[in-house]
């Protein structure tokens, strides 16, 4: 109980971490310097200030200096962040595998929320983590090299492909994204984590559409489906597998 109450509070940290990555990111600012700011009055934020969560209720939502109110996204990605990471915990234990999809989830939040807000997936992220997950497939256990390698190559081939029929609903992000997946995941899970994503995209579009929020143009941001079919592929992922075989 112990540990699980620490990974959770460790959550909120990374979680609250993973939120001045969201805001730098795409505003292309560095990560480590100048240190937390209200984005509205520049106001350095105190060590009280900071503490997830509990900062945020303490201050009712708002910003201690200006009074400004703060966005929902602070407080919900570190709760989420949290959640995900006990949950991955309970499910693996303390390994290298909990750490490997414990840092694939966090690149997920990330793009997730980048994807939400800018219709980007920033390349500053899939980049290193391509190439981090590769080279962890080598000295790792997780998965063997030839599976981190095929994980690239079927998912991001696949939407490579798909990008290049159909243009504007893929973007080149959503490729690299997935590609990130497969190698850490494998291809099989890495589709599963697809078809999921696809078929709750759909879902969502439709019934965004039939509620008048949007048209059959608007590019609907992939990378947070993408994140959430793979989450469920990581958990469930075994057992999809089995029911999906066992209907072929
Ligand atoms: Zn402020």
């Amino acid at each position: 109980m112990l540990l699980y109450s620490f990974i959770f509070l460790l959550g909120t940290v990374i979680g609250s971490f993973l939120n001045v990555l969201i805001y730098r990111l795409p505003r292309q600012e560095s990560i480590i310097a100048p240190p937390s700011h209200c984005p509205e009055c520049g106001e350095y934020l105190k060590v009280r200030d900071l503490i997830p969560m509990l900062s945020f209720l303490l201050n009712r939502g708002k910003c201690r200096y200006c009074a400004k109110a703060i966005s929902w996204q602070y407080p919900v990605v570190e709760v989420l962040t949290a959640f995900l990471l006990t949950i991955l915990y309970h499910n693996y234990g303390l390994n290298i595998s909990f750490i490997i999809y414990s840092i694939l989830i966090c690149i997920l939040i990330v793009c997730s929320l980048i994807d939400l807000q800018y219709k980007i997936i920033p390349n500053k992220l899939t980049y290193p983590a391509l190439i981090t997950a590769l080279i962890s497939s080598i000295f790792l256990n997780h998965i063997s090299l030839m599976g981190s390698l095929t994980g690239i190559l079927v998912p991001g081939g696949l939407f490579l492909l798909l990008a290049l029929l159909y243009g504007k609903g893929l973007g080149m992000g959503d490729v690299k994204l997935v590609a990130v997946i497969g190698a850490v995941i494998g291809w099989q899970f890495t589709l599963i984590g697809i078809f999921l994503a696809s078929l709750i995209g759909s879902i969502t579009g439709l019934v965004l559409m039939i509620a008048g929020i949007m048209d059959r143009k608007t590019r609907i941001p992939f990378a947070p489906f993408i994140g959430l079919g793979t989450i469920i592929s990581l958990f469930y992922g075994e057992e999809l597998f089995s029911i999906l075989m066992s209907l072929y």
